[in-house]
């Protein structure tokens, strides 16, 4: 019989089970606060039970605990690049980058992805398959552990697409703020899509307060459309309603990400279609300059265009950062850390 994924459970569910047991809840608890507070890797590390309950635990459920196959850590700024390897075998991305208000880790929430932007490592081989809560929640739990620090601030910005994996992503986001478990305030988590219409709508309607940030890119639907395809299944138009929908819903300011790729749509005329299109959203606009990928042609945009974007855009009353570059002796954007072991494994 398959062993259920105990750190899947939310705490009202564990208990549920435990009682079928005989168990009482403070049991259930207890249990819960060595997975998810204390971030226990074996059900031997349950000290305060006994060797019985904790054989009777083990044949029942498994705790998934990820292994970590590099760690890379940035001299410059003390970012870390972990590669991690899931139970089945698969690996996967997640960054820990460190910050003047904390310590904030960049998840991935699916193995590979299937939305195929054209810039984006991640998408290459396509999508493996969806990460459990567990896994997710682990790769903030062993990144913590490694540490020795608190993680405050969790984006789900690594590889995958979140809203292709809703269900789990919402799980995943209830444990995380659970106060028996890491407690991570929902204001500190960040959760971006590339514009999913139906689950931005749907999310609008959890009652939570995460911020959302949108993958817009382009400042209109045909320069979108050659870096994303997701952009020929949805109009920018309803897009961004979607994404209004959703301030108006939660109150949360969003956030519109924007990789600035040299002569696609780095120059100002896109900057003023750029300002046209979100001049009414309540939004703040990242800049990132695209980091070039190998495997596609595309190039960074200067520094000097970069600002120029920049300066418009805050002269037209948008609020803009730049992006910062985390771990730049650490080499790679999103899921090429991953990408480069996985071609290198199958040289082997
Ligand atoms: N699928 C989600 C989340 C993962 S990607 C999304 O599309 O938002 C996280 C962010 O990194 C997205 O804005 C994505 O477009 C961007 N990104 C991916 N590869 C990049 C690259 N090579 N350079 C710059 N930004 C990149």
């Amino acid at each position: 019989m398959e062993r259920i994924d105990i750190k899947s459970l939310n705490l009202e569910e564990l208990t549920a089970q435990l009682k079928e047991l005989g168990l009482p809840a403070f049991r259930a608890k207890q249990i819960y606060q060595w997975v998810h507070e204390k971030l226990v890797a074996s059900f031997d590390d349950m000290t305060n039970l006994s060797k019985g309950l904790r054989d009777q635990l083990k044949e029942r459920y498994e705790l998934i605990t990820l292994q970590i196959v590099d760690v890379r850590i940035s001299q410059i700024d003390g970012t870390r690049k972990y590669l991690f390897g899931l139970p089945d075998g698969h690996i996967i991305e997640s960054v820990l980058m460190k910050y003047k208000h904390g310590n904030s880790v960049c998840i991935s929430s699916q193995v590979g992805c299937r939305m195929g932007c054209r810039f984006c490592a991640s998408t290459l081989d396509g999508l493996e398959r969806n990460l459990r809560p567990s896994e997710m929640l682990d790769q903030i739990y062993r990144i913590q552990t490694d540490l020795g620090e608190r993680v405050s601030n969790v984006v789900v910005m690594g590889s995958g697409e979140p809203m292709d994996n809703y269900d789990n992503l919402i799980r995943f986001i209830h444990l995380l703020t659970d106060e028996h478990g890491l407690n991570i305030s929902q204001r500190n988590i960040t959760v971006s899509t590339c514009g999913i219409v139906p689950g931005i709508l749907k999310l609008a309607e959890e009652d939570l307060q995460i911020t959302l940030a949108l993958s817009l890119h382009a400042p209109n639907d045909e320069v979108r459309k050659t870096l994303m395809p997701v952009a020929n299944k949805y109009k920018l138009v309803d897009i961004l309603a979607a994404c209004h929908q959703y301030f108006v819903k939660t109150g949360r300011r969003l956030t519109f990400e924007y990789s600035l790729v040299s002569g696609v749509n780095d120059n100002l005329d896109e900057a003023r279609a750029l300002v046209n299109l979100i001049k009414d959203q309540q939004a703040h606009v990242n800049l990132i300059p695209v980091n070039p990928i190998k495997e596609r042609d595309y190039v960074q945009s200067n520094q000097k265009a970069i600002q120029e974007f920049k300066g418009y855009l805050e002269k037209h009353g948008i609020n803009v950062t730049v992006r910062r570059e985390m771990g730049r002796d650490i080499g790679g954007a999103c899921g090429q850390l991953r990408k480069s072991y996985m071609d290198q494994k199958k040289e082997d």
